[in-house]
């Protein structure tokens, strides 16, 4: 048995991403080229590109195709951040949001529930120096924890600094609307909804989409705002998902969520799970369980065929311990033993009992 409890990391491809790339691959036009097989192309990339607009109510023509969440990341730090003062971001934000910001990061720190204070960004606006860009994600990878992206856009309105909201989480999991957030762009990921690996997109406001400076230039791609011919069999799975989830339906994770916290409690009503009290996204569960080290966790649901993370997933497959719970004031010795269970689409109730025998055997 193979069960696969780690979708905040990527999810399985989608089986109408899979019907989408499957016909965009018999496509040979560059979608920049103006003869027949170039409109073909196009056609797929623009329909593409309608549905990731449509996820977020944006216009199809604010919407960049990107390799990623990471590359949208950058584009928008790189892009709509002002040339001097502190690029202020929530200490929860994806390390490809931090090392963006760079040396000019300015930490807005968690409060224990993993929520940046609201009141502690009126004082900040108010007495420090003028943020050159905020970044605020709306969903936190490791603990599933909102955040008050409105609340901080209608805060920072009068001061005009411009508001960036890292969606990649939230994205097909809760509702999502550029408008709403009141954000100038959103950042979007295809492999956390269903699409492959390399395909993610920023989405602008107008306002926004006009005055950003491109990061990658060439040949005029995007409207000049991202040169490079375009991953098209990747935006086809990205649009096949975004159409998918664009409303999205979170009663089979919440139940999932509820079965497997339920579950854990029972057993080991000393474990932590992390920002339970805070507003959280329905899939994502991050629990420690005192005196089991998460490599150890982690190890023995991979010995029962069970994937699950410890914390995010990152590129040299170490376990550090978590900024994002150090940054909520977990003691460090808690992090360590900190794994998330993250579910989706294709994860049954089955699949969550499988898990609680297993991991309830560590907690013995
Ligand atoms: N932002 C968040 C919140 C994420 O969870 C991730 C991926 O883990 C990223 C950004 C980066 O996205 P990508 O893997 O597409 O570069």
């Amino acid at each position: 048995m193979t069960v696969y409890l780690d979708y905040n990391a990527t999810a399985p491809l989608h089986g109408e991403a899979l019907a989408a790339m499957t016909a965009a691959l018999t496509i040979t036009g560059n979608p920049s080229s103006v003869h027949g097989f170039g409109r073909a192309a196009r056609a797929i990339l623009e329909d593409s590109r309608e549905a990731i607009a449509a996820l977020v109510g944006a216009a199809a023509r604010d919407v960049v195709f990107t390799s990623g969440g990471t590359e949208a990341i950058a584009l928008a730090t790189h892009g709509l951040a002002e040339s001097q003062g502190p690029i202020l971001v929530s200490a929860g934000e994806h390390a490809a949001v931090l090392a963006a910001a760079g040396e000019r990061v300015e930490l807005w720190p968690l409060q224990p529930d993993g929520v940046v204070s609201l009141d502690w960004l009126a004082d900040r606006l108010q007495h420090g120096p003028h943020p050159a860009l905020v970044v605020l994600q709306r969903a936190n990878n490791e603990t599933g924890v909102l955040q008050p992206v409105a609340e901080s856009a209608a805060l920072l309105k009068p001061t005009g600094c411009r508001l960036v909201c890292d969606a990649v989480q939230a994205a097909g999991k809760i509702p999502l609307s550029l408008a709403e957030l009141g954000a100038d762009a959103v950042i979007l990921s295809g492999h956390k909804l269903g699409a492959p690996a390399g395909i993610g997109a920023l989405v602008l406001t107008p306002e926004a989409a006009r005055t950003m400076r491109p990061l990658i230039v060439g040949g005029g791609q995007e409207r000049g705002r991202r040169g490079g011919t375009p991953n098209l069999v990747g935006a086809a799975g990205f649009g096949a998902v975004a159409k998918h989830f664009r409303d999205p339906d979170s009663r089979h994770s919440l139940a999932l969520r509820e079965a497997l916290e339920n579950g854990i409690r029972h057993i080991a009503p000393h474990a932590i799970i992390h920002g339970e009290s805070a507003l959280r996204l329905p899939n994502t569960t991050c629990v420690s369980l005192p005196g089991i080290p998460q490599s150890r966790a982690v190890m023995a649901l991979d010995l029962a065929g069970i994937a699950v993370s410890a914390g995010s997933a990152c590129s040299s497959g170490k376990m550090e311990p978590s900024h994002v719970l150090l940054a909520m004031g977990v003691p460090p010795p808690t992090t360590r033993e900190a794994i998330r269970v993250s579910v989706g689409w294709n994860t049954s109730v089955a699949e969550i009992e499988a898990f609680l025998a297993v991991w309830g055997k560590l907690a013995l």
